[in-house]
């Protein structure tokens, strides 16, 4: 059997829409995960992620967000998954000249919606909101929630569907014939050839590749909490409540949704983490923190209990954006990834990317950005937490 055009590694939301768009393309496409698609090591696999075009006055990832926002509305109506919750994303702003303001100058020249919201419209709209430490909020009605392991899976499913394979598997790159990789290898010796191979191990990838992105991904250890509602109290259902991330103050959430409780995680970087044996167990000091905030914004939810919880991990690049790029000693390497806590909504646009480099695209203006080889400055700030 001839080998086939390309293995992409790792079935997070980067690989599995990268694998999805290769099949589109008429690629044939082998997609290796250690452990599946959606399991709870991997960064994509907690119930719900954000997508939101705000990013400051950054005008490069509103256009892919906006455009990823299509696919997974398409492919989610396609495959008969509800895999986006249009809850709107609000966002609390501390101070007139800050990332939001920016956020509303940068959406409303692209046309993308941003309403102003003051403290009286977010108090009539969401009285369970406590905003007297705030100037105002800006309001994008089409963001919301995705539901992000269901996500991943559903878009495995589909690339299954469409004549890809999907195998269980840990490897690393095997064999080499000067500047081509001719193979995967596994722990057992099994290798995998191809002519094309796209790495997009999340925070797995300073492993894979060492010198290479060892001092290009840090991983650290991210908790997230899930409190529970008074019984019968609806007003952090997503039916009542936007999902929102008070950039200033580095915390995010999403409303109920799914038979899941309302969900908060602060944006801070936690401690240095191992994705294959670290514990997933948060820091009893995250409930603490999460109670004070709650306090200060949601109090009807603050002395819930929490019900439950999830330690995740980011793979943050020092300047924030992505890394997709050609290795740059090996022609038919590709690596994607660096995620850095804001890359789950990007997925399908990322997938789709990167199968328009494989095929010959040149990067666009912007572009450059995800590059291994430019240096790479401060935060960039498209994330609440990334410049603290
Ligand atoms: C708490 C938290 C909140 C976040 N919030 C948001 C948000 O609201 N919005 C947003 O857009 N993004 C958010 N992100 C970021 C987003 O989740 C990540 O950018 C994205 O999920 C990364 O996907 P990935 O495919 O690169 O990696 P992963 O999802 O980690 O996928 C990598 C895969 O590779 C596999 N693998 C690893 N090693 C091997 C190997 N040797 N062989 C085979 N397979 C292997 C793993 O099993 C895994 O399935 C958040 C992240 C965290 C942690």
């Amino acid at each position: 059997m001839s080998a086939p055009d390309l293995v992409v590694v790792g079935a997070g939301v980067m690989g599995a829409w990268t694998s999805f768009w290769a099949r589109r393309a008429g690629l044939s496409t082998i997609l290796v995960d250690a452990w599946g698609p959606g399991n709870p090591r991997a960064t994509s696999a907690d119930d719900t992620r954000i997508i939101r075009s705000s990013h400051g006055s950054d005008g490069f990832y509103p256009g892919w967000s906006r455009r990823a926002l299509a696919h997974w509305r398409r492919f989610g109506d396609e495959w008969g998954e509800q895999l986006f919750v249009e809850t709107g994303v609000l966002w609390f702003a501390h101070h007139e000249d800050g990332f939001e303001t920016a956020s509303i100058d940068t959406l409303t020249g692209l046309g993308i919606p941003i309403e102003r919201l003051s403290l009286d419209e977010i108090g009539s709209r969401w009285p369970q909101v406590r905003t007297d430490d705030l100037a105002f909020a800006a309001f994008e009605p089409e963001a919301g929630g995705l539901l992000a392991r269901r996500g991943v899976v559903g878009v495995t499913r589909a690339f299954e569907r469409e004549g890809g394979q999907l195998r269980i598997a840990a490897v690393r790159p095997g064999r080499l014939h000067g500047s081509r990789l001719i193979d995967v290898v596994g722990a057992d010796g099994a290798r995998i050839a191809a002519e094309r191979f796209v790495f997009a191990a999340g925070p797995w990838l300073p492993v894979l590749f060492p010198t290479l992105l060892g001092g290009l991904v840090s991983v650290t250890r991210q908790d997230v909490l899930y409190f529970g509602p008074a019984p019968g109290d609806e007003r952090f259902d997503h039916a009542h409540l936007p999902t929102w991330v008070d950039y200033d103050g580095a915390w995010f959430g999403v409303p109920a949704v799914d038979g899941r409780a309302p969900k908060l995680g602060s944006d801070d970087y936690g401690p240095p983490f191992d994705p294959t044996t670290g514990e997933r167990l948060i820091d009893p000091d995250s409930v603490d923190a999460a109670r004070a905030f709650l306090r200060r914004r949601l109090p009807a939810l603050a002395d819930g209990p929490v019900v439950e919880t999830r330690v995740c991990q980011y793979e943050t690049t020092p300047d924030t954006n992505f890394i997709i790029d050609r290795h740059p000693e090996l022609d038919n390497v590709w690596i994607v990834g660096g995620g850095s806590g804001h890359g789950f909504k990007h997925g399908p646009r990322i997938g789709e990317y990167v199968v328009e480099r494989l095929l010959g695209a040149a990067a666009g203006p912007g572009e450059e950005r995800f590059s291994l080889t430019i240096p790479r400055g401060a935060p960039a700030g498209l994330r609440s937490g990334s410049s603290r």
